[in-house]
């Protein structure tokens, strides 16, 4: 009987430990945490948004969308549901992002362990891997009490995102002694900084905008929702969508601005109309008065800031740049992004081991038979809404069955 040793009880280390204990495998899971699953418990609130179906490539990140491509193609949308269900999850979808009808991140966790344990998966807790070595008789893991075997070996032990739920980055560094070569990882699904003094006096406020990231004039990620104001700078759903590339190209030595439409609701060329209808009916308000209904008190004052027109000046008094210094300020709100915070706050990692040194269909390594890696820990990240444990599950299916022998 095989033995698979799999580094790492996450999402990815649970999928390849059940799909290779169903395959025949003899397997044992090693774990540093008390328990396994503890990120899994923390996703989607505690609620697990497990998958969406809108599976489009361009949701996921990474060098080599091909490899992605090709490992969805292999075990994807479908049969992550089907396999699932099999386990007892029966699926609520909202609006495409689909979670356990439980609302339970701990329901997903649970299924899991159950089926490892009825697949006699060893799952050795609170025993933290410090080095591997590729002997002769197969991979051995080394823990402070015990030398483990095996002749496969999965690593996933994920990234360095949220360490506190385990993932602390040691999985870069067996897969660069084993030979692999690891793209830098860095924050991911983030928030972004900025030294814009304006920033602590906008903190709490929440509004829907179009948030198109930038770097040196060049458009590099757009996304809409509801963005939150921090002391510090950006936050929400759409500020975490575009924060990879923004993160990577500061890394590279790059300018990175975002700008913010705040008025998403109007379509590109109406912002300028829509100012001259408002300010023709509202002519006796004050400029602050002008904006009242539209933005909160504290973001209409900062408008007014940068368009350089007092806060009592006559609407109908406003000349032409005035108005298009407003319109400006509105629909082009620009900030300057200093950083991304760091690992500590951040979702994921974009980065990790290169895609070009595994094989896709199995994501066993191309220089080392018998090594196989599974989630985060490999180069490919995913947007918010599914994707990453999406690239879990595939990840950790094939690694599993293809370390079986199969
Ligand atoms: C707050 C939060 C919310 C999220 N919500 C969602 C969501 O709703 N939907 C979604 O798709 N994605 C979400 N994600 C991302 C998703 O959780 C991860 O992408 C996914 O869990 C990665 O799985 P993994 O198996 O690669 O790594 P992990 O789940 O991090 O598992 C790695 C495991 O390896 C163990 N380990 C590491 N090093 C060692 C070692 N040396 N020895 C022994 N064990 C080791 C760790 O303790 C850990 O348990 C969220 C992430 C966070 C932080």
């Amino acid at each position: 009987m095989r033995q698979v040793l799999i580094i790492g009880g996450g999402a990815s280390g649970l999928m390849a430990a059940v799909s290779a204990a169903r395959a025949g495998a003899k397997v044992t899971v090693l774990e540093q945490n008390k328990q396994a699953g503890k990120k899994l418990l923390a996703t989607g609130n505690g609620r697990c948004n497990l998958t969406n179906r809108d599976q489009t490539l361009s949701c996921y990140r990474g060098s080599s969308p091909e490899f992605i491509q090709t490992a969805l193609d292999a075990f994807g949308l479908s049969q992550t549901l089907e396999f699932f269900y099999s386990l007892g999850i029966v699926i609520r979808d909202r609006d495409g992002y689909l979670y356990p009808y439980s609302d339970q991140a701990s329901s997903v966790v649970e299924v899991l362990r159950m089926e490892a344990e009825r697949q006699r998966v060893k799952l050795a807790l609170n025993t933290r891997v410090q080095k591997i070595r590729l002997e002769k008789e197969g991979f051995l893991a080394e823990t402070p009490g015990w030398s483990y075997v095996g002749d496969a070996l999965i690593l996933a032990a994920g990234s360095c995102a949220a360490p506190e739920t385990g993932s602390d980055g040691s999985g870069y560094s067996f897969a660069r002694a084993l030979g692999h070569k690891v793209i830098e990882p860095l924050p991911a699904l983030v928030q972004l900084r900025t030294k814009d003094p304006a920033f602590p006096k906008l903190k709490g406020i929440r509004m829907e905008a179009d948030v198109a990231l930038y770097s040196e004039g060049t458009l590099l990620a757009r996304d809409q929702g509801e963005v939150q104001f921090t002391e510090y700078g950006l936050s929400g759903i759409p500020v975490f969508q575009v924060s990879r590339y923004g993160v990577r190209a500061l890394r590279q030595g790059k300018k990175v601005q975002v700008l913010l439409n705040l008025l998403p609701f109007l379509k590109e060329g109406e912002a300028d109309a829509f100012w001259q209808e408002r300010i023709l009916a509202g002519a006796c308000k004050s400029a602050g008065q002008l904006l009242v209904g539209l933005f909160p008190r504290k973001m209409a004052d900062c408008l007014l800031k940068r368009a350089k027109i007092s806060a009592d000046q006559t609407a109908g008094t406003f000349t032409d740049r005035e108005r298009k210094a407003l319109v400006s300020a509105c629909t082009a709100f620009e900030v300057e992004i200093s950083a991304g915070n760091g690992f500590d706050r951040a979702q994921v990692c974009s980065g990790g081991v290169d895609t070009r040194e595994v094989n896709p269909k199995t994501m066993e390594s191309r220089k080392v038979q018998n090594l196989y890696f599974a989630g985060e820990l490999l180069d490919v990240d995913g947007a918010c809404g599914g994707y990453n444990l999406q690239w879990a599950w595939t990840s950790g299916r094939l690694a599993g069955i293809h370390a079986a022998g199969n």
